[in-house]
């Protein structure tokens, strides 16, 4: 019988959101996969766990994945655990999940702590709709690309970011995005937790004054459809009647359809559209 992998959330700073089934996996499995096994020593001797540990990191991920499915293959049952909170969050474990998945092992998920929902529930911005970005990435390009893509995302959306990169982050959403709304939730569950609803302006200035410290968590408003609407309505402003025409009739629509359409869209009636096309009123 081949093992199985069990993703074990952890606490994100508070260990008594450590749960009591988290607790007696760790104890019954074979093998634990920590990110890093200095930390998350101490939360194992904080809990009295003995079980043997091994490290499985972004720099090892691959090799490291194909040997712990061998053992599990071999019948050994392993736990992944991150450096806090829910693994395969932001952290290595999506490799570990997909290769156990090829090889036909069983995975299982022991929820808990996930900054990102934490900080969510607490940001005061709407709950309904929301992404997770993450980390923006650190290469140039694909930053600026990501941080286009979120402009116009109008769910609100979640980042992560660590203290030393708060202040530049903040500032590159300012550019792309202007004022929005934005919290701020630091040091979640910890003592010094910190929540901080304000806006993206307000939290540059005040960053630019005061170091920031611990860990962060940045839910940002997403763009509402008003917004979006008023920025279409201008860029549609900006155009000639004959070139807004032309955006739909080459995207296949009939010239009557086209003509509806950018009345509508320019909010004006249909007749000044064909005058202005044809030089004279509908009949
Ligand atoms: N797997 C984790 C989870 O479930 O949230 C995330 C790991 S990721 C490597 C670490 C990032 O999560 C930090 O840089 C920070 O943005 C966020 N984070 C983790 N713990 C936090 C806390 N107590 N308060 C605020 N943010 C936290």
């Amino acid at each position: 019988m081949p093992g199985m992998l069990y993703l074990c959330a952890t606490p994100i700073g508070n260990l008594g959101d450590m749960t009591p089934r988290v607790v007696e996996t760790l104890e019954s499995v074979d093998l634990i996969a920590a990110e890093d096994t200095r930390n998350s020593i101490k939360l194992l001797n904080h809990f009295g766990i003995r079980t043997s540990m091994t490290s499985y990191h972004e720099y090892n991920k691959v090799e490291k994945a194909d040997y712990l499915v061998g053992q599990m293959q071999q019948g050994k049952n392993v736990a992944l655990i991150s450096d806090a909170g829910t693994p395969a969050i932001s952290d290595p474990g999506e490799v570990l999940v997909q290769k156990c998945q090829e090889a036909g092992i069983i995975v299982t998920s022991l929820p808990g702590p996930a900054a990102c929902i934490t900080a969510l529930t607490l940001s005061g911005l709407s709950s309904r709709r929301f992404c997770f970005e993450g980390f923006l990435p650190s290469d140039k390009k694909e930053k600026a690309q990501i941080l286009a893509e979120l402009r116009e995302e109008s769910r609100t959306i979640l980042i992560y970011e660590a203290p030393h990169h708060l202040l530049r982050t903040l500032g590159e959403l300012y550019e792309t995005m202007g004022e929005r709304r934005i919290t701020l939730c630091r040091e979640l569950t910890k003592k010094f937790e910190t929540v901080l609803p304000t806006t993206i302006g307000e939290a540059l200035s005040r960053y630019e004054r005061e170091k920031p410290r611990g860990e962060y968590v940045l839910v940002v408003e997403g763009k509402s459809l008003r917004q979006k609407e008023e920025e279409r309505q201008v860029s549609w402003q900006s155009m000639t009647i004959g070139a807004h025409m032309a955006f739909y009739t080459e995207g296949g629509m009939d010239e009557k359809a086209a003509m509806k359409q950018v009345a509508k869209d320019r909010g004006v009636a249909k007749r000044e559209i064909y005058a202005a096309i044809h030089g004279t009123g509908i009949h």
